[in-house]
């Protein structure tokens, strides 16, 4: 009874305003084990979760089992409760720089996900407990974790989608609208993002001709008759001396300059610009991923503030839906599979699953993890 109620227990309000962060926390790595110990685990069954249509999922014995309690936000939306203490907090927050704060927020690392292996027998072999950082770039603990995990994310796709071609855009500070800069403000990131979007609509739908500049050809250039599906990764940085943002994009293919200088001049932005391309792509993403991490330096460098011109839901980088992505982990949450009390209740007693869930639930205990069965 007791695990059902702990189940059921709302977490607190600021814990709910930062939640959405944990959707990131999808990639768990050896090192971030700590260890719980756990008194009495009680169980050499069967492992079976089934899902609403009472279909039992089957389970590769290679592939780990992920469980978790912690929410999605889809499904903290759906509820009314949590949704408006959600929104409440999107209100409060409004605007807020981004800047790392001196301690870790309360629900960093207060969430765990449990890793079973199974054996083909479907018997549970061990199972291990990870606590779930915040991911947060503002959270001392997890901010330079967060830009690791970024540039990672960055180099592994570049990689994996042959983006070859790297393309600099800038703003003209004279173009720029008084309301993304002033002397109060500098909104520049925004302002990019917001017309290299309308750059994007418009390229797609260019047909045209175009003089080559260095040859004074008259050449075709058709968007629809590419021969690839455009990929692209954008990455937004400061310039040093006004301050202005400008943008790294890495693309899969080659475009003619001459194009694109009149669309994205067209658009709002800067005369300034360049596209090459360069012998690896690895090399490539390295050298536009270091400023994500510049300046963050977490809980033992001095250096903290983090004043990155970034409000806290604003994006710093974005890949295009087109370029391919390693599979992720993919993980159970209780409440996907277990949306009532009832089904949630049978499902523990019957497994014999109630000291995973209450494992999952423990944050306050000792660090501790790790439980392998004999047979
Ligand atoms: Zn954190």
């Amino acid at each position: 009874m007791d695990n059902q109620e702990t189940l059921l227990q709302y977490p607190s309000s600021s814990f709910l305003a930062d939640v959405r962060k944990h959707t990131a926390t999808e990639t768990i790595t050896e090192k971030e084990i700590t260890r719980i110990k756990v008194n009495n685990p009680n169980v050499k069954r069967r492992i079976v979760v089934g899902n609403l249509n009472k279909e039992t999922v089957k389970f590769d014995p290679e592939i780990p089992l992920y469980l978790t309690n912690n929410r999605t936000i889809q499904q903290l939306y759906n509820d009314k409760k949590i949704c408006k203490l959600i929104i409440e907090a999107k209100i409060r927050r409004r605007g807020e720089y981004s800047v790392v704060r001196s301690e870790p927020t309360s629900f960093c690392r207060s969430m765990k996900t449990a890793k079973v292996r199974i054996k083909e027998n479907g018997i549970i072999r061990d199972v291990k407990f990870y606590r779930m950082f915040c991911n947060s770039w503002n959270c001392p603990t997890c901010c330079k974790r967060k830009a690791n995990m970024v540039r990672r994310e960055i180099i592994e796709v570049s990689g994996l989608n042959n983006l070859y071609y790297h393309l600099v855009f800038t703003l003209d500070g004279t173009k720029i609208p008084y309301e993304y800069k002033n002397s109060e403000l500098n909104d520049t990131h925004k302002y990019i993002t917001k017309i290299f979007n309308h750059f994007l609509t418009l390229l797609r739908r260019e047909k045209r001709d175009y003089v080559k500049k260095k040859t004074g050809q008259i050449k075709h250039f058709d968007y629809s008759q590419l021969e690839k599906e455009l990929k692209y990764i954008w990455i937004i940085e400061f310039q040093k001396d006004t301050k202005n943002a400008h943008m790294h994009i890495l693309l899969n293919q080659f475009l003619p300059i001459e194009v694109i200088r009149d669309l994205w001049m067209h658009v709002g932005g800067g005369v300034e610009m360049f596209i090459e391309r360069v012998k690896t792509v690895k090399g490539l993403s390295i050298y536009v991923t270091k400023y994500i991490s510049k300046g963050l330096n977490g809980v033992d460098g001095s250096n903290i503030s983090l004043d990155c011109g970034f409000k806290y839901y604003e994006r710093r980088y974005a890949i295009s839906n087109s370029c391919e992505r390693k599979p992720k982990n993919s993980i159970i949450r209780l409440f996907d599979i277990l949306p009532t009390f009832d089904l949630k209740a049978k499902f523990l007693v019957k497994q014999g699953l109630d000291w995973i869930v209450n494992e999952l639930n423990n944050v306050t205990d000792e660090e501790v993890v790790e439980v392998s069965f004999d047979t």
